[in-house]
Formats: C-alpha cells, structure tokens, sequence
C-alpha cells in the first residue's frame, strides 16, 4: 500500500501519531487544525530485551515543545499504561495553568494515584467524563462513548472537526458479558456511522487472528476449571492494570473460600483505586497478608501477583528467584500467567516459567488455555466494527506494523478503496481534508526517549550502545603513570578488566598489551613539548582496541587513564 504524499494545505486537519505504530505500546496522537493541538493518550512502551537498564521508553514530543501554548488538551481513553504512563513526563514539557485534561473515573484515578510517585512535577486538574459525555475543545467536540476491553472504564472518541467526524476506536473487544461494565453499544455506534464518518482509527492489536476474541465470562469459565483441579495454591499473576482479570481471580478465589493475599506495589494500589470506584468488588475478610498465608492451609490460599511478563522486579520474579520474605514455589503450587506476552518479553517470560517448573509447581499460561488478557478484538469484531462506522478514510492503528498491515487488507477486502487507507509510521503527518488524505512530506520526530531511572531523554543512542559493548564484550581499563618532564611511562601499566577475558590465565595478552600501551605513549610523547592528551588516549583506545580484537575476537570498551607525576 502506497500513500499519496503532500504538503500542507491551510484548511485540512493533521494527523500526528508519537508513538503506537509498528509497535504494542506508547500510544500518543495528535489532532490538529490551524494551530490548535488536541492530544489522545499519552502512553509508555515497556523496553525490548537489548535496552540493558531501560525502564520505559516514552513518545517523542520535540514537536510539542514549542507548541505549547496551541495544546487545548488532553484526553484519555482508559488506564493502561500504554495510554496513560508517559504523562507525568511529558507534563514538563505542555504544563500550562489552563491545560485541559479529561478521563473517565477509574483512568483518573489510575493516572492519580501514579503521579504520587512523581513528586514535584505538575498536576493538572483532570475532569471526569462517561459514555455520554460531550466537551468543546476547541473547534473539537469531543462525544465518548464506552468500549469493552479488559479494563473498565474505556472510552473511544467521536470528534467532530471542521473537515469532518473522526472515530477513534481505542482498544476495543466486542464483549456480550463482560465484567463490571455493560456489553457494547451497537445501536450508538452504528449511529456513529449515520452521522458520516470521515475518519476511523482503529485498534489493530487482533488483526493477524482469526474469529472473535472471548468474553470475559468465557475466561472466567476456564479460569475456574484451573481453580478446581487446583490442590495447593493457586498463584495468579497478571498485569495491575487488567482490573477485570483480577475481579476475576478474586471472585473465584471468595467462591472457592480461598483467601487472597496480593503481591506486588501496583497492583495494590490499582485495587484499591478500583475497589474506591466501585470497579473492584470484594468481601472485606477475602484479603490478607503475605504474612498471614501460613495460618491457611495451602487449598484456601490465592496469591494474585505482578509479573507475568517475566518483570525483572516485578512480585513473581521475586517469588520464583526466592528472594520474596514470605513465599516460595511449593510442589503443589499452581501458578498461572493471566496476560498475553507483549512482543519483546518471551524470553523473560520463559525465564521465570522454566524456574519455577524447576521448583515443582504446575504452570498455565495461555498458550495452553485461554486465560490470557484477550482484550482486543480479532478480525471478526474489526471487521464489525468497520461495517458499523463506515468511514471514507481508514488508519489503522495500535500495533506492530504486520497487524497493521493486516488491519488494512480487512479494510480493502470490505469495500474501503486502497487510496483511503493510510499505512504510517511514528512521526509521519496525515493530511485530511474532506476530499483527500494523504502523508505530508514533513515529519515530526518520532526517536526513541528513554527513561532510565529519574533521567528522561539522557540516555540515547550512544548510552545504549555503549551498554551493549559492555554487557557483551566487556570493558578494559588502562591506568598509566607517566613522568611529567619526559613524557616516558614509569613503571608498568596497570590493566584493570571485567567481562571480557580472565586475566590470570591471559598473562601472555597481558604482557604483550602492556608493551603495545608503552610504545604508543612514549611515541606520542617522544617529540618534547606540550603533550595533546586526548590525542594520546585516542591512539591507545584505536590501537589496543585493534589488538584485542585481533588477539581475542573481542571488542571490549577501552578506557584510559594517564596520571602524571
Ligand atoms: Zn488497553
Ligand atoms: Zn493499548
């Protein structure tokens, strides 16, 4: 699929997407028209394996930065962290006193209680909306209206704008019987499409499936077959966010007279938020402490925990490792992964499953029964969904770039012509007036931001590269004493390595290196006069460098300190 490019005409409506395409996570669009700026979501996308010490990555708004004062606002579609989790963030940057921001009330609550831990950055009022609701932004007006997914509280957007209706779907499932919140809503949706839609953006996460994803009740059917022939505890674990997943548990847990202790900082929190709302029902006695589980016998015991992504810190991993105080893998554990895995995190996950295998518990993970988070639609309801809204321009969104690919050929096959789709990438601009989209040649940065630790956007490309050479090859420390007059190296260098080969049984490496360092520093040096000691440094990180790879096949990081005296 190829798109028609353009440049900017005066009159059409722009379509900035930050984060979300090509990838599962950081969904961030922007709508603008003239010079008024509308946000939609501002997620996080957790890191890929090969980010050694990445905590997030976050969208990149250098676009927004000069913008601030054209930003009318901020809203919110539900409480996952891929929609919600690099607010805080991003808040430094757009923060303004009149800054509009809107959520339904389990997301704002969410979006609360997170930013607790961000003390000192701003906090906007945040206004609740429902299924219902309408708000002028703008030359926006904005009507949400609630979607099924795996978290309540879920709002997509119908926006009307000069150029014409945009539906922005949010991550949807069709689901007949769903928890804690009311089936979908046909009859508005279609209305939706009589209203002429000019514009649909929508969740493509379920494009590459087949069928129909399950309803919640179906999971919840096959969560308590797994409770049943469950002998000893059960221990669930699945992301915090999934607030119906943990109803589920929970529920099952109090039919089953099992007392459930819950592990893990977030998930606490997001019951409790949940539980204030309304969202969560509980009996008050169901709950105890990771304390309190050797006062029960092992069949009246849930341990509902984070982790099931494989989460180096997260309460499974610290089960499993036997790092947690009060619980360890027992024999006859049964421990579940209620989520499916986020592309990027198999091999954690595996990690985590093979070690407490290896302990002797019972595991089930979705691959083997459907509990896993199935929250967005497959095919069938994508499909639906299309027929109802019957847009003239179509963009898939949310999802590696095969599920959008996929998303789009649904769409052509029923009936949307090629030219009204659009396939983009982060950072590309969508021009749409009433007639015509198409991509702009201007392009707003899309990079990764990474936030590692309290530092956001400090560590890039360079930081992780030099990670990598670290953590694969090692790094390799020269400490030199040079005499200040002559320039000539006193003694023998010091050579100071980890990662990279064991010394004491490379003392022939050593000793040959240890010539080479002297040589380069006293040929730098030789000539007299004032010594450029970066230069030297240069020559003894390019020439050793070459040796030890030349000797070793390795590339280790080559450091070099020189202290003259
Ligand atoms: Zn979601
Ligand atoms: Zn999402």
């Amino acid at each position: 699929m190829r798109n028609k490019t353009t440049t900017r005409t005066k009159n059409d409506l722009r379509i900035i997407p930050l984060g979300g395409l090509g990838e599962v996570g950081r969904n961030m669009t922007l709508l603008e028209y003239k010079k008024s700026i509308l946000i939609i979501d501002v997620g996080l996308r957790f890191p890929e394996e090969d980010m050694p010490g990445i905590d997030y990555i976050i969208p990149n708004i250098e676009y927004l930065k000069k913008r601030k004062e054209d930003v009318l606002g901020i809203v919110f579609s539900h409480g996952h962290y891929d929609h919600i989790g690099a607010f805080p963030y991003i808040l430094s940057y757009i923060f303004k006193k009149n800054l509009k921001v809107f959520a339904s009330p389990l997301t704002r609550g969410i979006i609360l209680k997170r930013q607790e831990e961000f003390k000192g950055y701003p906090k906007p009022k945040i206004t609740e909306v429902k299924n219902g609701s309408k708000i002028n932004l703008g030359q926006f007006k904005i009507e949400f209206f609630r979607q099924n997914h795996n978290i309540p509280d879920n709002l997509g957007l119908f926006i009307e704008t000069p150029v014409g209706n945009i539906v922005y779907t949010s991550d949807f499932k069709f689901d007949p019987h769903p928890i804690n919140d009311l089936p979908t809503d046909f009859k508005k949706l279609k209305s939706f499409g009589e209203r002429k839609v000019l514009l649909m953006m929508s969740d493509s996460t379920g494009a590459e499936e087949e069928g129909h994803s399950l309803s919640e009740k179906e999971i919840l059917k096959n969560l308590e077959e797994v409770f049943r022939v469950a002998k000893g505890r059960v221990i669930a674990a699945t992301f915090a966010s999934l607030i119906n997943r943990i109803q589920q548990i929970i529920s099952i847990s109090e039919k089953n007279k099992r007392k459930v202790c819950v592990e893990g900082y977030s998930m606490k929190t997001n019951i409790e938020i949940a539980k204030q709302l309304g969202y969560v029902n509980a009996k008050k006695t169901t709950f105890i402490n990771s304390k309190q589980i050797k006062n029960y016998p092992d069949s009246q015991v849930t341990i509902l925990c984070t982790g099931a992504q494989g989460e180096a810190r997260a309460a499974l991993m610290r089960i499993a490792s036997k790092e947690h105080p009060f619980i360890k893998i027992q024999k006859n554990d049964t421990v579940i992964f209620s989520s499916s895995v986020i592309p990027g995190n198999e091999r954690s996950v595996q990690v985590v499953k093979d070690e407490i295998l290896r302990q002797g518990a019972k595991v089930f993970h979705y691959k083997m029964m459907d509990i896993h988070a199935g929250g967005h639609g497959k095919k069938e309801e994508l499909e639906k969904m299309i027929r109802m809204i019957r847009p003239k321009f179509f963009f898939p969104v949310h999802g590696q770039y095969s599920m959008l690919i996929s998303h789009a050929e649904l769409a052509k096959e029923i009936g949307i012509p090629e030219k009204n789709i659009v396939l983009l990438e982060n950072g590309q601009i969508v021009s749409v007036t009433p007639k015509e989209i198409a991509i702009e040649k201007e392009r707003a940065a899309s990079n990764y931001v990474m936030v590692d630790g309290l530092g956001v956007g400090d560590v890039g490309e360079i930081v992780l590269r030099d990670r990598h050479i670290l953590a694969t090859d090692g790094m390799f420390v020269i400490i030199t004493i040079v005499d200040r007059q002559t320039g000539k190296v006193i003694g023998s260098p010091d050579i100071i390595s980890r990662g990279f080969v064991y010394l004491r049984e490379s003392k022939k490496l050593l000793k040959d290196t240890r010539k080479r360092i002297i040589s380069i520093i006293n040929k730098a040096t030789g000539s007299g006069g004032a010594v450029n000691w970066s230069y030297v440094k240069d020559e003894l990180r390019n020439k050793i460098g070459q040796f030890l790879f030349k000797a070793t096949k390795r590339r280790p990081m080559v450091l070099s300190v020189i202290i003259e005296v």
